[in-house]
């Protein structure tokens, strides 16, 4: 396979977890009886331009077929990320009722219900039906198609070019990232804006996040790769932020190359802390299948212990990062017993490759559980805050990333 940015012949792997389901191929009761796909889950890094992409197996209409079950709402957390977000580019970019605002990968309205609320003309771009039918239902503008330069090239032949655009954890879940940035470019107004958000490689790498591979994450994404793809495309990086959110991200601001805003000092001094780190040399790369099979290792040994002991142990958040990792490690339901969600969407199904079967989270009173694994280790704060009832029977949350710890 060669490099989806440089097409150099990718000969480095960066992680390889064997073989697992689809991430989000949540099943049903009936489906628990028949055959499972399984596709290879290996990580590749380009030595020429340092884009950490996976192996291509799976077609991404298969990946994003209607019964996709993440809605962004879910997250109290992310809403208010969402909210603060659109106050805050509102404002700076003076957004009126003159403006235009586009969301690539809007899900169900989650960010784009603030610009409705605050008079901003804007619209959606997202493929997935159950997600856009939410958004509409909240007033949101949603056109249903996947993203891509011959989308944007339409939109922008019909006068509908943006003063922004934003896109939050989209670029990652790319297949074709090239024609995606290309897209941005053809659909940006002159003097306009982009906004991504993705989660930083260099938090992957230094917080051993290996649970973040999955087929539909196509990149794992440096400044150093997102401004080598931006430049070819005739865009920009010229500024950005590190944010908490995904256990590290970066928010890139983007705009026209010939765009009369500097590069700030954020973007020189963030490339050299990724030189500094090592992200634009292999040796940092080949270090990395070491610290996921730690993290795997102590994780089992921990399950065991508790097995062995005769404690119940569940599970909180049936996200993709948690089915990676329960996969990699090769769980069933003998060490973790049920896995709560929020999500309606997932209850009474069950998790890919392992079979978990996904409960209401009153579950965990029911069942006084004492040990709750948190898999998405991102939002654990708000988990405790939502379930601290577990203390009142002994029960403790405990997270395996970045390393095995119980959480006070
Ligand atoms: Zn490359």
């Amino acid at each position: 396979m060669n490099c989806r940015h440089c097409q150099t012949p990718l000969e480095h792997v960066f992680l390889d977890l064997g073989h697992a389901p689809l991430s989000n191929a949540y099943l049903s009761e009936a489906q628990l009886h028949a055959p499972e796909t399984t596709f290879p889950l290996k990580i590749f890094v380009c030595h020429s331009c340092w884009l950490v992409q996976t192996e291509d197996y799976a077609a991404a209409h298969e990946l994003f077929s209607s019964g996709y079950a993440y809605f962004s709402s879910t997250s109290q957390g992310w809403l208010k990320h969402a909210k603060a977000y659109c106050e805050k580019i509102a404002e700076m970019l003076r957004l009126t009722r003159d403006s235009f605002v586009i969301e690539v990968a809007s899900n169900d309205g989650y960010l784009l219900k603030n610009f409705v609320e605050m008079g901003v003309p804007c619209v959606g771009i997202e493929p997935t039906a159950s997600t856009a039918e939410a958004a509409e239902r909240i007033g949101v503008p949603v056109l249903r198609y996947f993203f891509s330069a011959a989308t944007a090239s339409m939109l922008a032949a019909n006068g509908r070019q943006a003063d922004l655009i934003c896109g939050n954890n989209v670029y990652a879940h790319v297949p074709d990232i090239n024609d995606f940035t290309l897209g941005l470019g053809i659909l940006l107004k002159p003097g306009g804006t982009v906004n991504l958000e993705f989660p930083h490689l260099k938090n992957m790498i230094a917080q051993n996040q290996f649970d973040t591979a999955y087929h539909e994450h196509f990149s794992y994404l440096s400044l150093t790769a997102v401004s080598q793809i931006f430049e070819k495309t005739g865009l920009r990086v010229f500024d950005l932020e590190e944010l908490p959110t995904h256990g590290g991200s970066l928010r890139i601001y983007g705009c026209d190359k010939d765009d009369s805003r500097q590069t700030t000092a954020a973007v020189t001094a963030m490339l050299a802390c990724e030189k500094r780190l090592g992200l634009q040399a292999s040796g940092l790369y080949r270090t990395f299948q070491q610290k996921a099979d730690k993290v795997k290792n102590d994780f089992l040994a921990f399950l065991i212990e508790q097995k062995r002991a005769g404690k119940l142990v569940a599970a909180y958040g049936a996200a993709a990062k948690g089915n990676t990792l329960m996969n990699y490690a090769g769980l069933k339901t003998d060490l973790i017993s049920f896995v709560c969600d929020a999500a309606a969407s997932k209850q009474n199904k069950f998790m890919p490759g392992s079979h978990i079967p996904i409960r209401h989270p009153a579950e965990l009173a029911k069942r006084k559980p004492d040990w709750v694994v948190i898999l998405p280790w991102n939002i654990s704060a708000e988990v405790m805050q939502q379930h601290e009832q577990i203390k009142a029977w002994g029960g403790n949350f405990v997270v395996a990333v970045p390393e095995l710890k119980v959480l006070t």
